[in-house]
């Protein structure tokens, strides 16, 4: 596929580490990342017509509706003509995956699969303190001490949902939403799956398989 231009997704659960590979592959490739939630929160932000319609659903946290949506990716698609893109957070219902086909078919999908338990013990090792929002990670972060903010010698705590029943509420949530989108792209032929417990496990495998299909964007430095 060298010859013609990315269109890819990437999608993966909460927490499975989409933001990290999505930036790995933004500064190894000449790729365009386009995410649904940072257009609707720069809508939000300016407060359009169509953020304040946006608004209402996502503080409820429900998924805004596919006629608010899915012109709002595909005209920034639009402006994307030339460039390879990665599209992150859309499509997330088989309506928007139908609609975006029709005006740019995806031609790689890239799902991440990392343990559901694994998950859960990632985001259990989060803690927060509450009044300043600083955020700690008890095994790459760790607070001076344990359960006690650096800074006001407070107790940290855990948000209500990084929680294991609410991490396993949200992972469910998921799956169900994301299920006939996947369903929609294996049709086609275009999914592949990568499999790991952590960003840098995964990460090559998703070089690798990309370096197979696009240019890196810079050549390794040792060769000049
Ligand atoms: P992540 O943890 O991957 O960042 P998120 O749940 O925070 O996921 P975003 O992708 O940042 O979700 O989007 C924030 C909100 O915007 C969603 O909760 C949803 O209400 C809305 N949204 C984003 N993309 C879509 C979409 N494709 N269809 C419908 N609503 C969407
Ligand atoms: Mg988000």
């Amino acid at each position: 596929m060298k010859s013609s231009l990315l269109r890819a997704l990437i999608i993966g659960a909460p927490a499975s580490g989409k933001g990290t590979i999505s930036n790995r592959i933004v500064k190894s490739f000449d790729v365009q990342h386009l995410s649904s939630g940072d257009l609707l929160r720069h809508h939000i932000l300016n407060k359009t017509e169509l953020g304040q319609a946006a608004n209402k659903y996502i503080t409820e946290g429900l998924l805004v509706p596919d006629k608010l949506i899915i012109n709002l990716v595909i005209d920034e698609l639009k402006k994307l003509k030339t460039s390879n893109w990665l599209l992150d957070g859309f499509p997330r219902t088989r309506n928007q995956a139908l609609e975006l086909s029709l005006a740019f078919p995806v031609n790689v999908v890239i799902n991440l699969i990392v343990p559901y338990d694994v998950i859960i013990h990632r985001v259990q090792q989060r803690w927060i303190h509450a009044r300043s929002g600083r955020i700690y990670n008890t095994e790459f972060s760790p607070p001076k001490i344990m359960g006690k903010d650096d800074v006001t010698g407070e107790d940290l705590i855990q948000r209500p949902d990084d929680q294991p029943e609410a991490v396993k509420r949200r992972l469910n949530e998921y799956a169900e939403i994301i299920h006939p989108v996947l369903e929609f792209y294996k049709h086609f032929n275009v999914v592949h799956d990568f499999h790991g417990k952590t960003s840098d496990e995964i990460w090559p495998k998703v070089q690798d398989f990309l370096s197979s299909i696009i240019e890196p964007k810079v050549k390794c430095s040792s060769s000049n």
